[in-house]
């Protein structure tokens, strides 16, 4: 598996049909060799550093739709008709005396194709222990089981972390483990255990709440039960990290309303995400989704009766 930041970069846009437009602002936000990304918002700056991949079969992910016309769509923008291979982006803000990560990576134990982020933030001379907040979009393994290593040990060992009381409840539940399908019950086990490590650090979030100082907790419920996206305000702009409520460059935003079985509730979340999406025009904010091409950022356009993506 290649990680080496401009490979990976590059590779990712290609993949996504980007092309030429995406390659030429490519060098404006990858620092080439840290496979990471750059905004600046205020007097703080965002960076994101991947992950690593995920393997998705566009058959699975996307089950209820007509066959041709999801063909027809990917085709139209250069992306394989059999298999996603989606980024998972990584956010950190910086600014003032915090240094916080939304989201922390799948660490070593999911797939051998994620984990990747405690290098990509080690070439950036990013020390996990000056991490002073942790926010947690949702509890799915690739967003969530980084927060521990090898040894159950927190990887970043001196933060304050933050979740919504949502998301807290429906894993922690005496009958999640049974009301999961089989193939996702080592998701229970894995929040669960991840939670008993991070307990008595967790502060709980309910959307609205301003969650540190410009960051506001944004309700899209839907991916998971108590899915949060987070908006970063900052000298009259907005970022939105939209964690996996926008989740793919194309069809998310070019029919949004298609459900996708990435999410717990397809409908709530195709409802979320034309919601966000407006919002995001309306508002003039920049995104940055955790499964969109590395590094993840662009800005929403309106497209005939939809929308789409350009990456910044
Ligand atoms: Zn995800």
């Amino acid at each position: 598996m290649q990680h080496n930041g401009r490979h990976f970069g590059r590779r990712a846009f290609l993949q996504a049909g980007l092309g030429v437009a995406a390659a030429l602002a490519l060098p404006e936000f990858v620092r080439p060799g840290h496979s990471s990304g750059r905004l600046e918002i205020g007097d703080g700056e965002i960076l994101t550093f991947t992950d690593g991949t995920l393997t998705l079969p566009v058959a699975s992910t996307f089950p209820d739709v007509a066959k041709q016309e999801l063909d027809e769509l990917l085709a139209a923008n250069g992306m394989a008709a059999d298999m996603l291979t989606p980024d998972c982006n990584v956010t950190i803000l910086r600014r003032g005396d915090k240094l916080v990560i939304f989201d922390v990576g799948a660490g070593s134990n999911f797939l051998s194709t994620t984990g990747k982020l405690l290098e990509n933030l080690a070439a950036a001379d990013i020390d996990p222990a000056d991490v002073t907040d942790v926010v947690l979009t949702h509890a799915h393994p690739d967003h969530l089981w980084g927060v521990t290593d090898d040894f159950d040990e927190l990887v970043f060992s001196n933060a304050s972390y933050h979740i919504g009381q949502v998301e807290w409840d429906f894993w922690s539940s005496s009958d999640a483990l049974s009301a999961m399908p089989e193939d996702r019950q080592t998701f229970v086990v894995g929040a669960q255990n991840r939670f008993e490590a991070i307990g008595d650090r967790i502060a709980f979030m309910k959307p609205g709440d301003e969650v540190l100082p410009g960051v506001e907790a944004v309700d899209t419920a839907g991916h998971t039960p108590g899915h949060l996206s987070f908006l970063i305000h900052g000298a009259g702009e907005k970022v939105l990290v939209a964690g996996d409520a926008i989740s793919n460059a194309v069809v998310s935003f070019a029919r949004p309303d298609w459900p996708t079985a990435s999410d717990q509730d397809p409908q709530l979340g195709a409802k979320t995400r034309s919601i966000l999406l407006d919002r995001l025009v309306g508002e003039e904010a920049r995104l940055i989704g955790y499964h969109l091409p590395h590094p993840g950022a662009g800005r929403v356009e309106r497209k005939d009766s939809a929308y789409r993506f350009v990456p910044v």
